[in-house]
């Protein structure tokens, strides 16, 4: 005798009932089998519905029953030839007029009751196996419809009814040796037995598993066949980890713990049969049928998988008795699981101070008020006299469980757990460890199962693998160069980083767009390619952009925290102050933030301080390489020397691209080349922010210097740096325009300027210094100003050509010969993949 069970999704659509056929018709030839079916899938859901809505007098069943009927009807003349319909398609008419008549009663009385709600959840596997036993004997296969009710003996407990299992194996046995009863193929409905009144009972939800594994293990079987709709128990559920795997063999602890803790690929009882019998579980797939699926035996297998699997369930709460009440007197925790197994109420997980002043136990979330009042009931004296606060409880939480047999062997699972739950900002509420150490749960927020799954899935099983989920804000040039380069480099970072850099979201200042899945960029378009056209690409980000939700930036970050993704990178490439003020934000949860815009780390000291340790405190990263030199490393260098050891003494740098093409472009007004004109130029090929003031005054400059003295170590404000201002303070009234004008009305001043460089053999460069040395006029503070220099041909700075920027960094370990970094400071191209390297150091931190 075999055992095969197929679930609701196996039997689901035509196309699935007709997979079932041939696995089974191949199969029966050779030994006698029990076929176990669910209802189809969605049916069961739909039954409840129907009783509700009959019940409440709402008349709106009578449309669920006719959905009900043309379902199964459809079915009968799907797999039917023509001329055998009509004997089944009387069958189900006649099962859907019995629902009728149910539901008709209840629609009438507005009553309800567990008994009459099993008795009509019932009908789904029983039209669903009649319907399926039909479609055999269309294919010439001989079976006979064996009344899951009539063998399976349970109590009165409607809707998770207790299996009798002596009777039961009585029942089942006997039918089975009766010599008039040897057949080929045995039809049997999953799902429902019947009480000793002969009621209609049910065996809970997903319970045809339970149905399949009580005839098994009665019949001793060699084997029970599990068939559902993946290829086997994974090592996560693979709706919630695209990542899962297929877990060859596994043990029927582990698979019972994984299962108890919401694997729903299994129903918990269903191992307790077959275990006690030796048998083992197959779990395979009916629409893969040739993939090996999951063998649960008795051995955990020996290999190095210590964690075999995770495990969630949602809609738990947390219910904490409290009190110096419970200290050292014994009964508080009985009384407290007597009053809840009252009520039916289970638990799914208890932890206990060692202090023995609180004890929590979690429960689903359905059963919070009925526990709330037993307990309160149970503990009323010791409440009103104070021993004890009345049972507290917390809502909206999760259970995620780490299971796996050999971790007993292996120290510092939960230790690695717990890093990197709490690295991504996910607080745990309460934890437990079986003594048996096969299983690690603990309790956290509902809206971080998602997260915190994928990433203990990537954690314990995916060492050589890890996904990141970037969101961009700014589309201009960088934003626009950086999609293009993250799409040409992703295969490679994913073979030699093991890095999978998924762009997730992109947002300009109007619209925002999220896939969740990663953001489509096959046709991605190239914004500062002039040949390419919009609808030459139709479905480029730009035009998925384009097409988007409307959404401040305020909204984009919302989303962001509210998709909760793991290892998420917020990447502003814009100049924005209200994308810079999002990042506290962000931080505080735990994702990580790489800025292009320099906004943040020039504002007041105290705003940078508190960003740089919400990223400390909440293991985020947060880069900002760009903000000075545009790719060149000039802050990680910093960052490298002073946590070697190293202190820096004193920077030299030309750090604006835009002045130092002003200045090389620039010669006294030579050929009608004004100062003005220079300027405009600068302008024009895009060296300049819109406003060239804020760069010819100095503001960028200073900016640049005071976020690298800052990441030496002081604490400087902008007004601390002087700022020797070669610009006519005329030069700053009004608007870009009169800034122009202004500017031509000053040439004999830039004239001038030039001349006296020239005549003393000079180039005029715009230097930003800064010095750490103890400077008594300042009080000990270092010193730190921009200003235009004459620069000799010996200088460094004297060959500086372009938009090229020039750092000279001396340290303790480089103290006279300084350490050197020079190349291009500005530019789309440059500053785009500086930005990309923090990515992926954000990533790999
Ligand atoms: P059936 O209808 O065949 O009884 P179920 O829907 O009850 O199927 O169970 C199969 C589903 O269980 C899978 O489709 C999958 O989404 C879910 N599942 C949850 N956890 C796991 C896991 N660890 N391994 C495999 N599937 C899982
Ligand atoms: N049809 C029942 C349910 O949906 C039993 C099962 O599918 O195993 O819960
Ligand atoms: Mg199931």
């Amino acid at each position: 005798m075999q055992v095969l069970k197929f679930g609701g999704s196996s039997v689901g659509t035509i196309d699935a009932i007709s997979k079932v056929i041939a696995i089974v018709k191949a199969r029966v030839q050779k030994t006698p089998t029990i076929v176990v079916v669910s209802a189809m899938s969605g049916i069961t859901d739909q039954l409840i519905l129907l009783v509700q809505t009959a019940s409440q007098g709402n008349e709106g069943y009578k449309m669920i029953i006719q959905s009900l009927a043309e379902k199964h009807e459809d079915a009968v003349r799907a797999l039917l030839p023509a001329s055998q319909q009509s004997a089944t398609l009387n069958i189900a008419q006649q099962l859907i007029q019995e629902i009728e008549s149910h539901c008709e009663g209840l629609y009438l009385k507005n009553e309800l009751s567990l008994q009459i709600q099993d008795q009509l959840m019932s009908y789904g596997e029983i039209l669903s196996s009649k319907i399926i036993a039909a479609a055999f004997e269309a294919e010439g296969v001989d079976q006979v419809w064996l009344d899951s009710r009539a063998m399976i003996k349970t109590n009165s407990s409607y809707s998770s009814a207790v299996v009798d299992r002596a009777l039961t194996n009585q029942t089942i046995q006997a039918y089975f040796t009766n010599p008039t009863n040897q057949h080929a193929l045995y039809m049997a409905p999953g799902f429902i037995a019947s009480n000793a009144a002969g009621h209609t009972t049910t065996l809970g939800r997903g319970g045809s598993d339970y149905t399949a594994a009580i005839y098994a293990a009665a019949l001793t079987v060699s084997i029970l066949e599990i068939w559902t709709d993946v290829s086997g128990m994974m090592t996560a559920d693979p709706r919630i980890v695209p990542h899962a795997k297929a877990i060859p063999k596994i043990s029927y602890h582990e698979a019972m713990e994984l299962s108890h803790f919401g694997a729903k690929i299994i129903y918990p009882p269903t191992i307790q049969p077959v275990m006690q019998a030796h048998i083992p579980i197959w779990i395979k797939n009916t629409f893969e049928p040739e993939h090996p699926g999951t063998l649960i035996e008795i051995a955990s297998p020996k290999d190095d998988h210590f964690i075999r699997g995770i495990s969630s369930i949602q809609d738990i709460c947390l219910l904490s008795l409290e009190g110096a009440g419970m200290v050292g007197i014994p009964g508080f925790t009985k009384r407290l699981f007597d009053a809840l197994a009252k009520k039916q109420i289970s638990i799914i997980l208890i932890t206990q101070s060692s202090s023995e002043h609180s004890i929590s136990v979690g429960v689903s979330m359905q059963d919070t008020h009925l526990a709330k009042i037993a307990v309160d009931a149970e503990f009323e004296e010791e409440i009103n006299s104070q021993l004890l606060e009345p049972l507290i409880i917390e809502k909206e939480l999760a259970i995620i469980a780490l299971v796996g047999e050999q971790m007993r062997n292996h120290p510092g699972v939960s230790g690695k757990m717990f890093t990197v739950l709490g690295a991504n900002g996910i607080n745990i509420r309460a934890i437990a460890q079986g003594s048996s150490e096969k299983n690690i749960t603990a309790v956290i927020e509902a809206h971080d199962v998602h997260k915190a799954m994928n990433l203990l899935h990537e954690a314990f099983f995916e060492s050589t693998h890890k996904q990141v989920n970037v969101f961009i804000a700014g589309v201009g040039n960088v934003g626009s160069k950086l999609i293009e380069q993250i799409k040409l480099q992703a295969a490679n970072l994913q073979s030699t980083l093991r890095l999978q850099i998924n762009i997730v979201g992109i947002a300009n200042s109007k619209k925002h767009l999220i896939n969740l899945k990663g953001i489509d960029l096959s046709n991605s378009n190239n914004l500062t390619d002039s040949n390419n056209t919009h609808s030459s690409h139709a479905h480029d980000w730009s035009d998925q952009l384009a097409e988007a939700s409307s959404g401040t930036i305020q909204d984009y970050v919302a989303a962001i925290l509210d998709h909760n993704l793991p290892n998420s990178i917020f990447v502003d490439v814009t100049a924005n102050a209200a994308v810079a003020d999002t990042y506290a934000q962000l931080l505080s949860k735990g994702i990580s933030v790489v800025a292009c815009n320099k906004i943040a780390c020039s504002s007041p000291y105290a705003h940078y301080a508190n960003l740089k340790s919400l990223a400390q405190n909440h293991h985020a990263a947060f880069l900002f390489e760009t903000n000075v030199g545009a790719g060149l490393p000039i802050v990680s260098t910093l960052n490298d020397l002073i946590r070697s050891g190293d202190t820096i003494k004193k920077i030299e740098a030309v750090l604006s691209g835009t002045l130092n093409f002003v200045f090389n472009h620039y010669e006294g007004g030579k050929d009608g080349k004004t100062f003005a004109r220079v300027v405009k130029q600068a302008q024009d090929e895009g060296y300049t922010e819109p406003d060239p003031r804020l760069d010819l005054g100095g503001t960028d400059v200073m900016r640049k210097i005071l976020i690298l003295a800052r990441e030496a170590g002081h604490p400087l404000e902008m007004e601390d740096i002087m700022n020797e201002s070669f610009l006519p303070a005329s030069c700053f009234n009004g608007s870009v325009a009169d800034f122009y004008n202004e500017l031509e009305k000053q040439e004999p001043h830039f004239k001038q300027l030039y001349d006296a460089a020239a005549t003393a053999g000079c180039k005029l460069k715009f230097i930003a210094k800064f010095e750490s040395e103890a400077n008594e006029k300042m009080n000990g503070m270092a010193i730190v100003k921009v200003g235009l220099q004459h620069i000799q041909p010996s200088s460094d700075f004297f060959h500086l050509y372009g938009k090229d920027n020039l750092v000279l960094f001396y340290t303790n370990r480089y103290p006279e010969l300084p350490l050197v970094i020079k190349g291009a400071g500005a530019g789309a191209d440059v500053t785009a993949s500086g930005v990309f390297a923090d990515i992926i150091r954000a990533a790999r931190a």
